[in-house]
């Protein structure tokens, strides 16, 4: 059913600009047809340009809580980079319930929608408690990440990340404690929880993730690419850190 019709002095298309036109969208927001503006009644006029949703490829919801109190570079703090940020993080990590996921995620999604975001994915590695124990359901951290989405009408294509360990060569520190799953197997069940998850908001997906080169064994990466589902999105956070690709060659 037509819903109503907005006017704009242009439009962005695949193929360029198109200019004065009237885009009419039914009942469920998605457009129904584009055409030239004939000045017809029932139509709301914009005097400006639109252009198609933003998508957000790489999302840690969780870090929203941490915006502007870890990236401060004051004088006695020459030495902050990327792994003293990580430390906030860790903290922060450390201490967030599902609650308080669903919480921060549903803020950060509605300043997403609010600036023209239209889907998201989460890059998601907040897996177990606190004591860094596995919940009943696999992806109950994931589970709240979805929920925000629905909550807000942003679409969520979810990525649960699979990271074995510390660094090359080493054990996970006791901050990674709620992100470690050990074996692709393992790895595997929790994607099958939160594709179950995904069957709760029909804006949700799943992808496969790994967190980097340093998060998981070479071997294990290559399995997975290899073995995995084919048909959804991987993602891995690639050549992130400096340090990482140093220690990646020595
Ligand atoms: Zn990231």
């Amino acid at each position: 059913m037509e819903k109503a019709k907005f006017s704009f002095k242009g439009i962005l298309q695949n193929d360029g600009w198109r200019s004065n036109v009237v885009i009419t969208i039914n009942d469920n927001g998605f457009t129904t047809s584009i055409d030239s503006n004939n000045k017809t009644r029932n139509t709301e006029n914009f005097d400006g340009y639109a252009i198609p949703g933003f998508q957000n490829a790489h999302s840690h919801a969780f870090q929203y809580a941490i915006a502007g109190l870890a990236e401060v570079h004051d004088i006695s703090h020459t030495s902050d980079n990327f792994w003293s940020w990580r430390e906030s993080m860790y903290e922060l990590a450390l201490n967030v319930s599902p609650e308080q996921m669903e919480a921060i995620a549903t803020m950060l999604y509605s300043e997403m929608v609010r600036h023209g975001y239209t889907n998201v994915a989460e890059f998601h590695y907040v897996h177990h408690d606190k004591n860094g124990k596995q919940y009943n359901n696999l992806s109950e951290m994931g589970s709240r990440l979805i929920s925000a989405a629905k909550t807000v009408g942003i679409n969520i294509t979810l990525v649960p990340i699979f990271c074995q360990k510390g660094g090359f060569g080493k054990a996970p520190l006791e901050g990674q404690k709620r992100f470690i799953t050990p074996t692709i197997e393992e790895y595997l069940q929790l994607l099958e929880f939160g594709k179950n998850d995904c069957k709760e908001y029909n804006g949700a997906n799943i992808g496969i993730g790994i967190h980097s080169i340093r998060g998981v064994e070479p071997k294990d990466i290559a399995e997975l690419a290899k073995t995995g589902p084919r048909d959804i999105p991987f993602h891995i956070h690639i050549s992130e850190q400096l340090k990482e690709i140093e220690d990646s060659i020595s």
